[in-house]
């Protein structure tokens, strides 16, 4: 089919517009009902029968992410186009590009795909990361071992998601096995950063360069998916503020429009490491839904739809927990009968083990986040993990 030049987009897009969202998750969903409160709509485009974002969506088109006839027709039903996931092909989202404008770029896309892209361009834009090697081969891995020491992570440069496509190298005898195992190449090596927290920083731009940035949190992981956010991050103002000024920077040298989730580590030194990018909202941003006046989620859609961009601000302290798997779902009455839990709940059928199934935010007055045992009783009937 020809492809031809977007239209000039309606920005700021007006009421009853309507955004495609490729990918049919919560992060979809999410943004799905921070447009609806806006008086915009969306449309979804996903290969899944009853999504998540499809259930609370205008419309869906149902269709794989690179059939170019789904495509089309996804196109034809949107004024402006976004994404929830990073997994899509940039080739399709060009595609997508050649017929309606795509908030954040495609480019942007290709930069977060890959990580070896990805951290040659956060070097450059003056951005730390860990040391890192790109490594095609045994001797290749043996090499950059040479150079950068152990421990080190091997990592796949694509398809990596929530720890998965990674090895912890401690050992020579370590090498050979897992740079079999890691699949697809090519992999990179990275230093092992001896962290003292990982925290998040997530950034909404404007075509105008306008940058509304949220305060910098806390993650903590269980099983390498994330359980835990803290907000604000316990670490030192000053370190909180450099988290802030690395993801502006980062937002400000991809010439962003969208949102932007920046994951760092903040080293013993106290030094602020990005370890990845994400273009989209993101799972450690859930709490600024009830503790913030424009959530991630609203930003997203203002930023997409060029409407403006108003500061990051929060009115309370809070603690969003991950509810994963069968365990955790099937806390939901107990959650709901908890008095000061606000609670989500994404609609998927099937709770797999390792499946994000929804949250709970607990709010606390600014300044009053407590310590970990405070947190635990705040979160009631759901376990908290303790650091990991
Ligand atoms: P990733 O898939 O890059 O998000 O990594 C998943 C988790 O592995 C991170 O949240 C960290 O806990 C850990 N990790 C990743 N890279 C490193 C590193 N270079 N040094 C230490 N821990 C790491």
């Amino acid at each position: 089919m020809p492809s031809r030049k977007p239209d000039p987009a309606p920005f700021p897009l007006p009421p009853n517009a309507t955004i495609g969202i490729i990918g049919g998750g919560q992060l979809g969903r999410m943004s799905a009902l921070a447009a609806a409160r806006l008086g915009l709509r969306c449309h979804i485009l996903t290969p899944e029968a009853d999504s998540p974002a499809g259930q609370v969506s205008a419309g869906t088109t149902h269709g794989d992410y690179d059939d170019p006839v789904a495509l089309h027709r996804f196109a034809e039903s949107v004024d402006v186009v976004t994404f929830e996931f990073e997994n899509v092909s940039a080739e399709g989202l060009d595609l997508l590009a050649s017929l309606r404008p795509v908030r954040p770029a495609p480019a942007i896309l290709r930069i977060s795909q890959d990580r070896a892209a990805e951290k040659t361009f956060l070097n450059r834009a003056g951005a730390a990361t860990a040391p890192w090697r790109p490594v095609g081969s045994v001797a290749e891995l043996k090499a950059a071992v040479a150079e950068l020491g152990l421990p080190a992570v091997l990592k796949t440069t694509r398809l990596g998601y929530d720890g998965k496509g990674q090895a912890v190298l401690r050992a020579p005898e370590d090498f050979a096995p897992a740079f079999e195992e890691l699949h697809p190449k090519p992999l990179i090596l990275e230093g092992f950063i001896d962290f003292s927290h990982e925290v998040s920083v997530i950034v909404a731009r404007g075509a105008d360069g306008t940058a509304s940035c949220f305060d910098t949190v806390e993650n903590r992981h269980r099983d390498q998916i994330l359980d835990l956010t803290l907000a604000p991050a316990r670490i030192a103002p000053e370190v909180a503020a450099a988290a802030q000024g690395t993801a502006r920077r980062v937002a400000e040298a991809l010439d962003l429009v969208g949102l932007l989730a920046v994951e760092m580590f903040v080293a013993a030194d106290g030094r602020v490491l990005v370890n990845e990018i994400a273009p989209r909202p993101h799972n450690s941003g859930h709490w600024t839904i009830d503790a913030c006046p424009v959530s991630q989620f609203e930003m997203h859609i203002r930023a997409v739809a060029g409407l403006p961009l108003p500061p990051a601000t929060r009115h309370a302290d809070a603690v969003m927990k991950n509810l994963v798997g069968p365990e955790e779902a099937a806390l939901w009455p107990a959650i709901l009968a908890t008095p000061g839990l606000c609670a989500h709940l994404y609609g998927k059928r099937e709770a797999r083990p390792g499946r994000k199934m929804g949250h709970v935010t607990h709010l606390f007055p600014k300044g009053a986040l407590p310590g970990d045992e405070g947190v635990a009783l705040a979160l009631g009937p759901v376990p908290m993990s303790r650091g990991g």
